[in-house]
């Protein structure tokens, strides 16, 4: 992935889907040096400030990464997790850790995925099932991987999502825990990042 500096406020919003959003008309500084793997701590703040930049302070969690646990009002967290309770996204050493075995793009997906659940929560749209609604907030993260307006994915970025996505993937259709198959994954983030990318309204492609 390589980075672009964010340089201008907020200025407008939008409706989008019929969720009012706080949308950011923007010029982007050059480009800082490209790179094929950006440090995990630049994957972090450049998705958090994207996501923010698209969606304004407000529905804005709080970022806590690195680290074994997290304690919450949810408990404590030990993978990654958003908490509503105390609006916070969690996300382990462990897990940062293995999305590098994809590479930095499968961090971005796991933040993305993680602030998806947050925009549920704070939209109040999140489907009742497991499966779907984890569906939806992988479709939601490529959808944001697409719109963040400071990082740039190329092929190999998709492959790193594309293969995370298989990895993630579960059958444990009778377990409340599950997130959907390998290919209901990939087909769910590859299908966000293919809206944004096409113009399309992303997050109506989501619910
Ligand atoms: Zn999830």
């Amino acid at each position: 992935m390589s980075v672009l500096k964010l340089i201008q406020k907020p200025i407008a919003y939008l409706l989008v889907g019929g969720l009012s959003c706080l949308v950011t008309l923007h010029r982007l500084e050059a480009r800082t040096e490209a790179r094929t793997e950006l440090p995990a701590s630049l994957v972090l703040t450049s998705v958090y400030e994207g996501i923010r930049d698209i969606h304004g302070q407000r529905a804005t969690p709080e970022l806590y990464a690195g680290g074994r646990s997290l304690r919450s009002s949810c408990g404590v967290i030990r993978s990654s997790a958003y908490c509503p309770l105390d609006h916070v996204i969690f996300i382990p050493q462990r897990d940062i850790n293995i999305a590098y075995q994809h590479g930095d793009a499968a961090l971005a997906y796991i933040i993305a995925h993680e602030y998806a659940h947050a925009m549920q929560t704070a939209f109040r749209f999140q489907p009742r099932s497991t499966p779907v609604s984890e569906l939806q907030a992988d479709c939601l993260a490529g959808v944001y991987m697409g719109l963040i307006p400071n990082l740039t994915f190329d092929r190999s970025d998709i492959n790193e999502i594309v293969s995370f996505a298989h990895r993630i993937g579960d059958y444990a259709w009778n377990s409340r825990h599950h997130h959907g198959t390998p290919r209901q994954r990939r087909r769910a983030v590859v299908s966000g990042m293919q809206a944004s990318f096409s113009g399309k309204n992303g997050l109506k492609a989501c619910l």
